[in-house]
């Protein structure tokens, strides 16, 4: 090992919740989140419940509320990122209802914007810098590849055959985004209805060598922007919608049975069950570090799904 600055977070999986923001124009709606301590914890008020039923204290590594800026989350994820420069494999999943911040989380609201960027810009902006400042120690090589898994079927963004692209900074991925972007065959506003039912994964590959003893670090970051984790009304989903509805519980029931399976350290992890556990398998488990991030919506119409949420996180976590 060259690097040994990540022990503490060596083969762990942790869970960070992040609250978003009401939106403008909703400056005062009443919110779910009662309090959020310093120790990981949330307390959820449910205003349709009285007594002691109505409240209900959930734990997690950490807790991020509604004014953590962009920067701020990203340096609790920095070690992590970092580590991959070291050989690690790591994949950091954004999970949440549709609208709860999870490509807010993962990107940011805009490209244009360094001061908003997201985890996978600043990520990307860090293991560039960090390899230069490697450079007369490991020569290392950069790649990226973007996927999209929708009705578990996986598409390639970038390039049709979903191979990885060398790159050498920031400004070469923010290219291949944006061609990634074009080439995908729907509009903006059906791209972003589809983006909330498919879950896609960006990967940075990182290849080193040691320039004294020859030796070779292999690495890789996923970062997953995971499809929408609403329940959908089967009375009320007909058809394709209802496909994509099942694609995606399936989906997502079959990540959370992985990692509470790590957790447990069982012996046994059901990788098979779904195709976005399949791409990630060598990622998740063994010597990788997994991080979730959980999104919750403050309004009280989210109630419901914010609950379930913060149990699906529990369970990992
Ligand atoms: P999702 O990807 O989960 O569907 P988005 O990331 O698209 O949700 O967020 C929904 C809306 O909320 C967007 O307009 C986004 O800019 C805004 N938003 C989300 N999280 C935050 C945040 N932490 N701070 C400010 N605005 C946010
Ligand atoms: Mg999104």
């Amino acid at each position: 090992m060259l690097y040994n600055q990540v022990q503490d977070l060596k083969g762990t999986i942790r869970v960070y919740c992040r609250v978003r923001p009401f939106l403008e124009g909703q400056a005062n709606g009443q919110s779910t989140v009662d309090y959020i301590g310093e120790n990981g914890n949330i307390m959820i008020v449910n205003p349709s419940k009285q007594g002691k039923d109505a409240r209900k204290v959930f734990s997690f590594n950490k807790v991020f509320g509604p004014n953590v800026s962009q920067e701020q989350i990203y340096i609790d994820t920095q070690p992590l990122i970092r580590s991959v420069l070291d050989g690690f494999n790591v994949c950091i999943f954004a999970y949440g209802q549709t609208g709860s911040g999870k490509t807010y989380t993962m990107s940011g609201p805009d490209l244009t914007t360094e001061q908003t960027w997201g985890v996978n810009y600043r990520a990307l902006r860090d293991l560039f810098q960090l390899s230069k400042e490697r450079a007369g120690v490991v020569k290392y090589e950069v790649g990226v590849q973007m996927i999209e898994i929708y009705n578990e079927q996986l598409n390639g963004l970038n390039v049709p055959d979903a191979s990885w692209v060398p790159v050498s900074s920031t400004r070469d991925v923010l290219e291949l985004m944006k061609i990634g972007q074009k080439n995908r065959a729907v509009g903006a506003t059906a791209l972003n209805e589809r983006s909330s039912r498919s879950h896609s994964v960006l990967t940075i590959h990182v290849y080193g060598k040691e320039l004294l003893s020859g030796s070779i670090l292999k690495g890789c970051l996923h970062l997953v922007d995971l499809a929408g984790s609403e329940r959908v009304d089967k009375s009320e989903a007909v058809g394709e919608r209802l496909k994509e509805a099942q694609y995606i519980n399936k989906s997502l029931s079959a990540l959370g049975d992985v990692i509470s399976a790590l957790a447990q350290k069982s012996a046994h992890i059901p990788y098979r069950n779904s195709k976005l556990t399949q791409v990630l398998q060598d990622s998740l488990g063994g010597h990788a570090k997994t991080l979730m991030f959980v999104h919750i919506s403050p309004e009280v119409n989210a109630i419901g799904e914010t609950v379930s949420t913060l149990k699906f996180a529990e369970r990992v976590a």
